[in-house]
C-alpha cells in the first residue's frame, strides 16, 4: 500500500509560510452576492499551440467563476491567477485560518476576535478563500459568518451537551468505523475538512491531531470488518471530508469496498461541493462513476451557498450518475425560518439535489447558541409541506443522544376520530374526514 495515497491528513501549522498575506479589508458598500447567472468569461487563448505542445483533443470544461468571486479574488488575491484560484489544491493551501487572516477580509467584532484568540486546542478555524468571499464582511449576523467564525458562546458548556453526544466512539468495533444500524456502517476516513463548521457534531475529532489517526492499518481493519460481516450492505464514507483526499486515495478505498460482494451501495458524505466546488473536477467525476451505485449526501445550510460554482459542481456530479441528497442542520440565526429554508430547498432542487434530512442540531459542547427548539423545526416542516413540492421537503430528524439513531419528527396531521372516520388536518389547517372503520374484535 502506498503511504502517499493512504494516511492521515493532519492540519498544517498555521504559521507555515504557505499561508498567504492578504491585503487589508477595503470593500465597496455593495457586497451582495452575484446572481446565479453572473459568470466571467475567460480571456481567449491563441488557437495555435506552440510547436511540440500536446494538443488537447478533449478540452476540460471551463471552471465557472462568479462575478462575486472574481471581485473578491482581484481585491484580496490580486497576484493569484484565475487558474490558481480554480485549483482546489490552491484553495485548500490558502485557507484562512487565524485572526490575522480573517481580519483582512472581515471586519471582526470584539467577541469574534476574543474567540479567535481562544480557539487553540478547540475546533480549528479553516475557510477556503472561495467560501470566505461569500461571508458578509460587515454584518455580524450574516448566516455564513455565524457558521464559520467562532464567538465566545462556543466556549460555554450547557446542560445535556457532550463532546460525543451520539456516542459514536463507543459504537466503533474497529477504530474509525461506526456500526450502529444492522445493515450499514459509517466509515470515517479522515479528520480533515475544507472548512470547519462551528456546530460540527464531530468537533471532537475534525481538524485535530491526537487520538484520532487515519492510516493504512486503520483503513484495512475497517475494510476487513466490513468484509466479514455480510449483513453490511451500505457503507457511508465520511469524516472529516472524504473529498479533501486526492483522487487516488479515495479510489483506493472505493475499489476495496466495491470488491466486497455484499456491499450493495456506497455513499459519500461531503461539504466540499459547497465550500470547495473547484474540487469537483471532470477527472474526479470520471473516477467516481466507476464505483456505482454510488450516492452522495451534501451538507448544505443556506441559499447563499447556491452559487454558479456550486451549480456547476452539482451538475457535474449528477451528470456522472450520482444521486445527490442534501443534509442540513437547523441552526439558529442561520436557517431557522420558513422563508430561508424554502429558498434553500427550492435552490437545491434546481441544482438536482434532493433535500434529504433536516437535523435538529446535536447537543455538542458549546452549541447552545446554535440550537433552536424542536418546535421550531416542526413549524418549518409545516411551513414547507403542502406549500412546496414534496421533493422539496426533507425529513426532520433528531439523532438520538447516546447512539439511538435518527428519529423522524413529523407534525401530526391526525386530529382525532369521528366514529368510523379519521379526522385529519391538511396543510392549510382545514379538517377532512377519511373513512376508517374502527376494527371490530373477532
Ligand atoms: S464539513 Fe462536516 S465534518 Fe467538517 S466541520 Fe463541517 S460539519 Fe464537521
Amino acid at each position: 500500500m502506498d503511504d502517499q495515497l493512504l494516511g492521515s491528513d493532519p492540519e498544517p501549522d498555521s504559521n507555515s509560510p504557505r499561508f498567504v498575506s492578504l491585503p487589508v479589508l477595503e470593500r465597496p458598500a455593495n457586497t451582495a452576492v452575484a446572481g446565479a447567472g453572473a459568470q466571467h468569461r475567460r480571456p481567449r487563448r491563441s488557437a495555435t499551440p506552440p510547436p511540440g505542445a500536446a494538443v488537447e483533443t478533449h478540452p476540460v470544461p471551463r471552471q465557472v467563476i462568479s462575478a462575486h468571486s472574481e471581485l473578491f479574488r482581484r481585491q484580496f488575491f490580486p497576484d493569484v491567477t484565475r487558474s490558481e484560484w480554480n485549483d482546489w489544491r490552491w484553495q485548500l493551501r490558502h485557507r484562512i485560518r487565524d485572526l490575522a487572516g480573517l481580519a483582512r477580509v472581515v471586519s471582526l467584532t470584539a467577541d469574534e476576535e476574543t474567540a479567535l484568540l481562544r480557539v487553540g486546542g478547540h475546533l480549528p478555524v479553516g475557510i477556503t478563500p472561495y467560501y470566505a468571499a461569500l461571508i458578509h464582511p460587515f454584518d455580524a449576523a450574516d448566516p455564513l459568518r455565524k457558521m464559520m467564525i467562532p464567538v465566545s458562546a462556543e466556549f460555554v458548556q450547557s446542560a445535556g451537551e457532550a463532546d460525543d453526544p451520539l456516542s459514536e466512539d463507543s459504537h466503533m468495533p474497529v477504530p474509525g468505523l461506526v456500526h450502529r444500524y444492522p445493515d450499514r456502517v459509517l466509515f470515517l476516513v479522515t479528520n480533515f475538512c475544507a472548512t470547519y463548521c462551528r456546530y460540527c457534531t464531530r468537533a471532537r475529532m475534525v481538524g485535530q491531531t491526537g487520538e484520532y489517526h487515519f492510516n493504512n492499518d486503520q483503513y484495512q481493519r475497517a475494510i476487513d470488518y466490513i468484509a466479514v460481516n455480510p449483513q453490511i450492505r451500505d457503507v457511508l464514507i465520511s469524516g472529516g471530508d472524504p473529498l479533501t483526499m486526492i483522487d487516488e486515495r479515495l479510489e483506493w478505498l472505493l475499489s476495496r469496498l466495491r470488491a466486497i460482494p455484499h456491499v450493495e451501495f456506497l455513499r459519500i458524505g461531503s461539504k466540499v461541493p459547497v465550500v470547495l466546488p473547484q474540487r469537483i473536477t471532470p477527472a474526479l467525476c470520471r473516477m467516481l462513476r466507476r464505483y456505482h451505485p454510488l450516492w452522495m449526501s451534501i451538507h448544505f445550510m443556506h441559499p447563499t451557498e447556491l452559487t454558479p460554482e456550486v451549480t456547476q459542481a452539482c451538475n457535474r456530479l449528477a451528470d456522472a450518475g450520482i444521486p445527490l441528497g442534501s443534509q442540513t442542520v437547523l441552526v439558529r440565526g442561520v436557517n431557522d425560518d420558513v422563508d430561508t429554508m424554502k429558498r434553500l430547498m427550492h435552490g437545491l432542487l434546481r441544482v438536482r439535489v434532493r433535500p434529504y434530512y433536516l437535523y435538529q442540531c446535536d447537543p455538542i459542547s458549546g452549541s447552545g447558541h446554535f440550537r433552536t427548539s424542536v418546535q421550531k423545526g416542526l413549524e418549518i416542516i409545516s411551513g414547507l409541506r403542502g406549500f412546496t413540492s414534496g421533493y422539496g421537503v426533507p425529513t426532520f430528524v433528531i439523532d438520538a443522544p447516546g447512539g439511538g439513531g435518527k428519529i423522524p419528527l413529523i407534525p401530526d396531521p391526525v386530529v382525532g376520530r369521528n366514529g368510523d372516520f379519521l379526522v385529519l388536518r391538511n396543510y392549510e389547517g382545514r379538517t377532512f374526514q377519511y373513512p376508517d372503520p374502527v376494527p371490530t374484535n373477532g
